[in-house]
């Protein structure tokens, strides 16, 4: 058999990974593309300065699912294929070194290329490409593809018609669909028969109600955040710590987005999903009572300033507006309560939950489990990760796996 042709469709993230891998392992790889360049997405990332894996990654770690939701069996078989050390490797070979930064209460390490600039990472991706003579078709739409009676891909395009022995998606979810990741090409998954979960937004803001922050706009400060999702006869309790961030848009900050794809779903399920923060959260409950009584016997009117040794000024106004006695102050401060009305949208979110499901994808290859010849990768997956370098990670190791599969199965 002569050199196999594969074609990718988008050049994202997980696209480009498949699409070194596959050329790496002799394939004949085409990739099109409907942007009008690659890795749009790629370029915004860790605000442009791309956190691009996380050295909690690794093989055999046992560490790897908990930062996953949707199907974390599936991240964690891919990553334990190609890790963060050999994502770390695989990038230092292309002339991109990378730092480490870490930040309180998360005991990640973060990954950054040591310029500090996502381009270094997406021009490392694009001269392997052009060095292994990846083609790269853009402004490229695809109207549908079809399988002919020898087990081989055609693609119908606005630009012709490519056939491949081997076809990877690696569309993206709706996240920031200005960058392309956009769900057109989910009329033509379906066509193939593969089910498709509608994508829900995550790492994003969560909206409480109308007016409920107007006070509080501009204030950050560190807290435990609680995510309540009350369903028919149950409570669930999600948790995370960082620091809180409150303006007219919402409530954000890492801890916040970390756990707005639970939210999504809550919300969606029609459930009642509550925030509480927990603010001074290194005082343990008794301590932070015994600070409130110290206030007051040095205050004992209650001025709205009094909790402002610790707390930004415009949050201790907001507290000993709503307290009518040193119980109620510690109570709000321990436990204050949004209801969450809805999350940011898909423009506003980094990641987004749902895609193809995990089940109708063999994790070994990414190859689907309906369609001989037929791959996917990345977030168009029912995979998203935490903040924190996951998401990328994960679109490296999915893409690597199914374009060493595509290549040489
Ligand atoms: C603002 C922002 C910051 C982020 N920061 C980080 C970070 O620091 N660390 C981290 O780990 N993750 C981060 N993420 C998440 C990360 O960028 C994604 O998880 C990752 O890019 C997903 O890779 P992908 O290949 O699945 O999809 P994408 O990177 O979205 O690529 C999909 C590609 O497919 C193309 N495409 C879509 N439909 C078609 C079609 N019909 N025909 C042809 N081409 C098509 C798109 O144009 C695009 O080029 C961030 C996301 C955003 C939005």
């Amino acid at each position: 058999m002569g050199e196999k042709k594969v074609v990718i469709i988008g050049a994202g993230a997980s696209g480009l990974m498949a699409a070194v891998t596959a050329a790496r392992n002799g394939a004949l790889v085409t990739v099109l593309e409907h942007m009008e360049s690659a890795g749009k997405k790629l370029l915004l990332t860790g605000s442009g300065k791309c956190n691009f894996t996380n050295r909690l990654l690794l093989r055999g770690s046992g560490r790897i699912k908990e930062h996953y939701h949707g199907d974390p069996d599936l991240a964690a078989s891919v990553i334990e294929r190609f890790d963060a050390e050999d994502c770390i490797r695989f990038f230092r070979e292309l002339g991109v070194e990378s730092v480490n930064r870490s930040y309180p209460y998360d005991d990640g390490i973060y990954v950054y290329p040591a310029s500090m600039e996502s381009r270094s990472i997406l021009r490392a991706l694009l001269s392997e490409c052009e060095r292994l003579s990846v083609s790269f078709v853009y402004n490229c739409h695809i109207s549908s593809v079809n399988e002919s009676s020898d087990g081989r891909w055609g693609i119908h395009t606005d630009l012709g018609t490519f056939d491949a022995d081997s076809l990877i998606f690696a569309v993206g979810s709706n996240a920031a669909p200005r960058t392309g990741s956009d769900s057109s090409i989910y009329p033509v998954i379906k066509s193939l028969g593969h089910g498709f979960m509608p994508f829900l937004p995550a790492l994003c803001g969560l909206r409480p109600e109308a007016g409920a922050l107007d006070e509080l706009k501009g204030v950050r400060a560190e807290a435990i955040v609680g995510l309540h999702v009350y369903s028919d006869n149950d409570m669930m309790l999600y948790q995370s710590r960082g620091e809180v961030q409150l303006s007219s848009e919402g409530i954000s900050g890492v801890c916040v987005m970390d756990l707005s794809g639970h939210a999504s779903l809550s919300l969606k399920r029609g459930y009642d999903t509550i925030l509480s923060l927990r603010f001074l959260p290194w005082l343990s409950d008794e301590e932070l009572k015994a600070y409130v009584k110290r206030q007051y016997e040095s205050h004992p009117d209650g001025p709205l300033d009094l909790l402002s040794g610790s707390l930004p000024l415009r949050l201790s106004e907001y507290i000993m507006r709503r307290s009518g006695s040193m119980e109620q102050t510690a109570e709000l401060l321990r436990d204050l309560r949004f209801r969450i009305k809805k999350t940011a949208d898909f423009e506003h979110s980094q990641a987004a939950g749902g895609g193809i499901p995990a089940h109708e994808i063999d994790s070994s290859t990414m190859g689907s489990k309906l369609k001989k010849g037929i791959y996917f990768c990345g977030e168009m997956v029912d995979v998203d990760g935490c903040c924190g370098g996951y998401n990328l990670q994960y679109a490296w190791s999915s893409g690597y796996v199914a374009g060493m599969a595509a290549a040489v199965i």
